[in-house]
């Protein structure tokens, strides 16, 4: 630790390098005590029904998205500190943190509602995640149906019989499973074929492109298609505009996340849905229209 904290030592890098790697290493000291002084929170970001699109209860989930306030920084993306604290290891307090975080809340609101959490593929290779995942759901009494887990393709490439008789021993707690970011990697029809999903969330690429190029939407049609045929629910991201929510709904799309349905928010910024009292500023797009 206190090495990572040196100066002025001496270098074989770039100076610009010098200064990344420097920065990497303030900024993991950082997050190591982000949790104690209270600087993590969570975002979320809502889901809505295709099927229950025009009435005013369309929000069917919520996926948690979290968030780090550094003090000097402001806010780290999750693209920045997730990486970070899975090299260093902080991803399981971390993901511990934001899984429990997640429940005790969900379990809280007077709707009972989906609440979908990431798991990062360190957090899910963990041999205690299982038992883990079981723990919490006890500890904060959220009904195990509630519970979305949310992995990407990659994690499952790693070790796939591993991958497999985690996924059935998560799914035997009564948790779903989503596949997150589908069609950004190495999707496999293997995978979705093996691998007991509930849920296929398409990548946000796709859904962006959906008006620009002719494939994306061939692609988009297609993988509801195979969802549909293969009993999985189909869930676009990135959803932005209404040309591209009519496209979805026509196409027999079962929920839709962007920020055309609601922005990330602190969780006070659905009141009416979750049964909070509203904090000033910390309205969403959605809980403005709503108002
Ligand atoms: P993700 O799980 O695919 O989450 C969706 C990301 O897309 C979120 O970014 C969200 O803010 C963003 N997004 C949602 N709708 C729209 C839209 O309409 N347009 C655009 N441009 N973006 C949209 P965020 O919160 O920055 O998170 C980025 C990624 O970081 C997540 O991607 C996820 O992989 C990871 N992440 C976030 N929270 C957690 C967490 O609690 N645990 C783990 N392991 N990873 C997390
Ligand atoms: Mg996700
Ligand atoms: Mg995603
Ligand atoms: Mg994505």
């Amino acid at each position: 630790r206190a090495k990572a904290r040196a100066r002025g030592t001496i270098s074989v890098f770039a100076p610009e390098m010098d200064m990344q790697i420097r920065d990497r290493r303030a900024l993991h000291q950082d997050l190591s005590g982000a949790i104690r002084n209270g600087e993590l929170s969570l975002y979320y970001q809502p889901q809505a029904s295709s099927s229950k699109l025009v009435a005013e209860t369309n929000i069917v989930g919520f996926e948690a998205l979290a968030r780090w306030c550094h003090p000097i920084r402001g806010f780290v993306p999750p693209s920045e500190f997730i990486p970070l604290a899975e090299e260093s290891g902080l991803i399981v307090e971390i993901g511990e943190w934001i899984l429990r975080e997640a429940c005790r809340q969900a379990a809280a609101w007077p709707k009972p509602l989906q609440i979908a959490v990431n798991l990062s593929p360190a957090q899910f290779l963990n041999s205690d995640l299982v038992s883990f995942v079981h723990r919490v759901l006890i500890e904060t009494g959220l009904q195990p149906g509630r519970l979305e887990l949310e992995i990407t393709e990659g994690v499952l490439i790693e070790d796939f019989e591993r991958g497999l008789s985690l996924l059935r021993r998560l799914k035997a707690l009564g948790v779903r499973i989503s596949m997150d970011d589908f069609g950004s990697g190495y999707s496999s029809l293997t995978y979705l074929q093996a691998f007991p999903f509930d849920k296929i969330k398409i990548d946000r690429a796709f859904i962006m492109n959906l008006g620009r190029n002719v494939q994306s939407a061939a692609i988009v049609r297609a993988v509801i298609g195979l969802g549909h045929g293969l009993g999985v629910s189909l869930v676009a991201e990135g959803v932005e505009t209404q040309e591209q929510l009519d496209f979805l709904v026509e196409e027999g799309c079962d929920a839709m996340q962007g920020y055309l349905i609601g922005r990330p928010a602190p969780i006070d910024a659905y009141p009416w849905l979750v049964g909070v009292t509203p904090r000033l500023g910390g309205a969403s797009a959605l809980a403005r229209q709503a108002s």
